[in-house]
């Protein structure tokens, strides 16, 4: 093989792969749900370049019909943010932590989580965003845990809006926890706090 040299695939093509492997991951506790509804895998989009990745729950009805993730009611929400701080959604990358819907909108379960959570942490070391701002609870969770960042017990209420500074063999990446978009609908309030803390994500980025 003399001076053969293994082409080196940019971020964009090592994306196109794990997502199709994800695409073929019939072993998910979620396929059969997702073969039986005619649902898509909602894999993540945006670009492969971006400054700061998003990263929410699980996918939704929505997102599974369309295979994009927040594309329903937060997804709007989310993008009301997003042009708040002159964001498209293009310009970052968005993701969930499961990558297929489960049931009746209900919570992702661990085994769920612990089944996607090397696609995740695949496409953090692909992208090597400079934030990851966490959408929620469970995203908070599952990121301070891969980053080995303490949370005490922590609630979300406790730390949103704060950067927190890492250095792994993931790179230098800032977390920063965010409340889910669709806690505005449960709880109007919430609304500034969201605007607040994109403002500072703005500041960040
Ligand atoms: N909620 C999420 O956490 N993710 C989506 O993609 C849609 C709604």
């Amino acid at each position: 093989m003399g001076n053969y040299t293994k082409p080196i695939k940019n971020k964009e093509q090592q994306l196109t792969e794990l997502a199709q492997l994800v695409a073929a991951l019939d072993t998910s506790p979620l396929y059969e749900f997702r073969i039986e509804n005619n649902y898509k895998p909602v894999f993540g989009e945006g670009s492969p370049d971006a400054n700061i990745m998003f990263v929410g729950e699980a996918p939704g009805a929505q997102e599974a019909e369309t295979g994009r993730p927040f594309v329903g009611r937060a997804g709007k929400h989310l993008d009301s943010l997003l042009s708040l701080i002159d964001l498209q959604r293009e310009e970052v990358y968005i993701t969930n932590i499961v990558k297929d819907r489960p049931p009746d909108n209900r919570n992702p379960r661990v085994t769920e989580i612990e089944f996607y959570s090397p696609i995740l942490r695949e496409q953090i070391s692909i992208i090597q965003p400079k934030i990851i701002a966490t959408l929620g609870r469970f995203a908070m969770e599952y990121i301070f845990k891969l980053f080995q960042l303490p949370l005490d017990g922590k609630k979300i209420g406790e730390i949103h809006g704060t950067a927190l500074h890492t250095f792994s063999e993931l790179g230098e990446t800032t977390i920063v926890p965010l409340y889910h978009p669709a806690a505005v609908f449960y709880n109007r309030n919430l609304e500034t706090v969201l605007k607040t803390d994109f403002e500072i994500l703005k500041k960040l980025a």
